[in-house]
């Protein structure tokens, strides 16, 4: 039998656009996909619907898969000769077992490669506003780690050179010894003014970030819950971070908002994320309707109406499995936005907007099931369900990371379609909907979609009227929390 081969892949600190082209290609190619928590379970969407998903996720304290165990998978994996992807947070090859994992395979003659990460003990000073190096703060720079396996947990480090040698130091898995460190810092000869900088969840949305001094730091941290991960940067260069200071959220609404298609989709998502918060969109797959009736009665027909971009492609190619060619199609063209008349005009094939008073003598309106709600009740409506929408099964394995990860605590239903098709989702997921407000606060924006929501036994905590209050209600709130960080 052909071998498999694993890819170790740095998936970057969090912000998922971290990730390398190289890693997304691979990801996407996968068999299986060996995930660490600390790996952004958006990725996750990234992966075929096929493959399988295997969380080793670390907790401290709380280990799910043993190391040894990890690498058991990876062998036999591989060795039923699929491609496995061993995903880790930062980069693999920074406190990340890499090389324990690789030299098992290697050992047995499994191939591999490894594609590097950017780690965050690099990216979570930069996303705080404080480059690692600067010809004004020193020459070195150096990454440690705070932890150790000795029965105190204490790092064994030589403390001496560390900090009389090294200009800025960046600590990995530090939090719980982050006093301990401070004081080794300071007594093997660091003054005790030297500025230090926390940064927690960095580059996720929910990012904080404190600085102190070696004196200071261990209280402010505790004041404010830090907790890991969190990445500790010691060295003079902190205080650049006055100046550069460039990724701070203006809200904390939400932890992260989960946003299933709708209508009003990309002028929410701008809005969420100026507001620099997470937004999670469930991924769709299209699945072509199979009654294709209408196409043997088309020329009894003298409008065609497409209500929905992939309706288009999906008729031309319905038509070409018929042996027909889209130029013979005689009919007066329409659509209801601009968009879809957009599309159509990549086909060659140019159309009039859908007037509410417009007279037509026999149309087919062509789109989804859902679509049909949106057309006036006075027309008369001969319907070709040319496809459906479903969010994807891989969505299934992102939204339990997700919440059981605290990355997101909110699902936003912006109206009627996106509420029907993640109600949907739910239940072909064995979830229940009642349950869903015990981990998610759900928004509702509309009266029609809360009412639907509401039926299906989802509870609500807000509801907007339309998506221009819910802004206003987003910005009143981001002025409300600067106003008490200040
Ligand atoms: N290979 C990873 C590090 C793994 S060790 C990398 O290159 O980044 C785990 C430690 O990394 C955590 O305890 C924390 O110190 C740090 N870390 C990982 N992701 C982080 C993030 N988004 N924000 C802050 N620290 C992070």
């Amino acid at each position: 039998m052909k071998q498999g081969i694993v890819y170790f892949i740095g998936a970057g600190p969090g912000d998922p656009e971290l990730l390398t082209v190289k890693g997304r290609r691979l990801l996407q190619e996968a068999d299986v996909i060996v995930y660490d928590r600390l790996v952004h379970p958006i990725l996750l969407m990234e992966t075929r619907e096929d493959a399988q998903l295997v969380y080793c996720g670390k907790k401290p304290c709380q280990h799910t898969l043993r190391q040894e165990d990890i690498q058991k998978q990876l062998l036999i994996y591989a060795r039923r000769g699929l491609k496995v992807v061993r995903l880790k947070g930062g980069d693999p090859s920074v406190f990340g077992r890499v090389g324990e994992e690789a030299e098992l395979l290697a050992g047995h003659e499994i191939d591999y490669e490894i594609v590097p990460g950017i780690t965050s003990g690099i990216a979570a000073p930069m996303y705080a506003g404080v480059p690692v190096t600067h010809r004004k703060f020193g020459g070195s720079f150096a990454m440690v780690t705070g932890h150790s396996k000795d029965k105190h947990g204490k790092p064994v480090l030589e403390w001496d050179s560390l900090a009389k040698g090294i200009d800025t130091i960046a600590f990995y898995m530090g939090m719980k010894n982050l006093s301990y460190i401070c004081e080794q810092l300071v007594t093997y000869g660091k003054p005790s003014t030297t500025p230090v900088l926390v940064v927690e969840w960095a580059t996720f949305g929910k990012q904080r970030t404190v600085e102190g001094t070696l004196s200071t730091i261990s209280n402010k941290v505790v004041q404010q819950k830090i907790a890991n991960p969190a990445i500790t940067l010691v060295g003079d260069i902190v205080s650049l971070r006055r100046k550069l200071k460039w990724f701070e959220r203006s809200t904390v609404v939400s932890q992260g908002i989960i946003l299933p298609e709708g209508n009003n989709h990309s002028y929410l998502k701008a809005m969420l994320a100026e507001a620099r918060l997470d937004v999670y969109e469930p991924s769709q797959n299209v699945i072509e309707g199979k009654d294709t009736s209408y196409l043997s009665k088309l020329d009894s027909f003298k409008e065609l109406v497409f209500l929905s971009k992939e309706s288009i492609s999906i008729f031309i190619k319905s038509l070409g499995r018929k042996g027909k060619d889209v130029r013979q199609v005689q009919q007066a063209v329409y659509t209801v936005d601009s968009k879809v008349q957009e599309e159509l005009q990549t086909y060659g094939i140019q159309s009039s907007l859908l007037g509410d008073r417009m007279k037509m003598e026999r149309p087919l309106f062509l789109g989804r099931e859902e679509d049909r709600f949106s057309l006036s009740s006075s027309m008369n409506k001969e319907f070709a369900v040319t496809h459906q929408k479903k969010i994807s099964s891989v969505f299934s394995e992102t939204l339990h990371r997700l919440i059981d990860d605290g990355h997101a605590d909110t699902l936003l239903l912006s109206d009627c379609e996106s509420a029907h098709s993640f109600l949907h989702f739910m239940k072909e997921q064995g979830m229940d909907a009642d349950q869903a407000g015990e981990y998610l606060s759900v928004f509702c924006i509309g009266k029609e979609t809360a009412e639907l929501v509401k039926r299906e036994g989802m509870p609500i905590s807000l509801v907007f009227s339309s998506k221009e209050e819910f802004t206003e209600w987003l910005t009143a709130e981001s002025s409300l929390s600067q106003a008490a960080k200040a």
